[in-house]
């Protein structure tokens, strides 16, 4: 049986910023390896691995897609000692002074903190000021010379924030987006190791989500499944939020209902959770859900969607932030959701002429 947090401090320790996936695709690769029947990595850096059913003969399959890539930064100047970044992903500026960071430097990581002028010597105007990643710097700790040897423009940064426990269920960690969904994945294959399922299971660990979904489009069109899961984060509750947008830590997944998303497949998981007395939130998504299900849904044909999603506070940020049962409630979710698939699921959730059941 995983140890969950264990298994969330390796992932989230892990680096692979959008496009330098590296680090993680090699850690989820280790832990999924034994989990599957076969594991490969595509073109784009995207890791398949697939997980066989009982059905005899073609077996349909479902796709668990989860973004692997994590939001950092990127060395776009050397001004002395000092280093200026740009964004990868989505970055908020106002959390970046006074974090601690790692440059990925060639020959080796180096210890940095982004910098952050002394109260005292601020004006007043400056201590009002919302400060552009223009006016921040990361300061290494070395001189000139030594920064001009061993840091070069286009060195990716990321969170230097070690994994962290508030209490015994609640953990604080950078890249919880999407390691939290990896996890619940990893989850998932492991309870299949005693589950019967009909259809063939694809786990998918995609790249570059933040900036642009771009590992989803090739996996929905090459891996081309007939059901597809994204798992992804969502909106905790925190204090400046409102309700409508947010759900509350400990209280389940969350499940998207809007364009990208399938109506039928949509009743069907929240039919399995019902039956597994399960709260489960509508996230609700009108327009484009922001997620790789965007990527997915639009892929060969089209592909029905579902999208579960788990709620972390303070995304976006250094400190994303946990619980840990939304995570075990979410793979379990999933895992019955699979358990349940057989011959008849794909008539099943097929839109039929003259029916208004949605
Ligand atoms: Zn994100």
């Amino acid at each position: 049986m995983t140890d969950l947090l264990q298994l969330l401090k390796t992932l989230c320790s892990a680096s692979g910023m959008s496009a330098y996936e590296s680090p993680i695709r090699n850690t989820i690769a280790e832990i999924w390896e034994p989990l599957t029947d076969t594991i490969e990595t595509t073109p784009i850096g995207n890791l398949i691995a697939t997980k066989q059913g009982t059905a005899a003969g073609e077996r349909p399959t479902i796709l668990l897609a989860a973004h692997m890539d994590m939001i950092g930064l990127m060395v776009s100047q050397i001004s002395g000692e000092f280093l200026k970044v740009r964004p990868i992903g989505g970055i908020d500026n106002r959390v970046l002074p006074g974090s601690l960071v790692t440059v990925h430097a060639n020959d080796g990581d180096l210890s940095g903190v982004v910098t952050s002028k002394p109260p005292h010597l601020q004006t007043s105007a400056e201590r009002k000021q919302y400060l552009s990643l223009d006016d921040q710097y990361i300061d290494v700790g070395l001189s000139a010379a030594e920064v001009a040897e061993k840091v070069s423009i286009g060195d990716v940064v990321s969170f230097a924030q070690a994994p962290s426990l508030l209490n015994e269920t609640t953990l604080v960690a950078r890249s919880l987006d999407n390691r939290a969904s990896v996890a619940a994945v990893t989850l998932v294959l492991e309870q299949l190791q005693s589950r019967q399922h009909q259809w063939d299971v694809i786990a998918a660990a995609t790249v570059q989500e933040e900036v642009g979904l771009v590992g989803a489009y090739g996996t929905g069109f090459d891996q081309n499944p007939d059901l597809a899961i994204v798992i992804d984060v969502t909106f905790g509750r925190q204090a400046g939020t409102q309700e409508w947008e947010t759900f509350k830590l400990g209280n389940g997944p969350t499940i998207g209902w809007g364009a990208n998303l399938h109506p039928l497949f949509y009743k069907r998981v929240r039919k399995v959770a019902a039956e597994l007395e399960m709260t489960l939130h509508d996230d609700l998504l009108p327009r484009s859900s922001g997620t790789d299900a965007i990527a997915i849904q639009v892929s060969q044909s089209g592909i029905p969607c579902a999208l579960i999603s788990i709620p972390i506070k303070n995304m976006h940020t250094p400190v994303e932030t946990v619980v840990l049962k939304d995570i075990e409630r979410a793979a379990k979710l999933m895992t019955e959701v699979i358990s349940g698939l057989d011959a008849n699921t794909l008539d099943e959730l097929s839109f039929k002429l003259g029916a208004t059941d949605v």
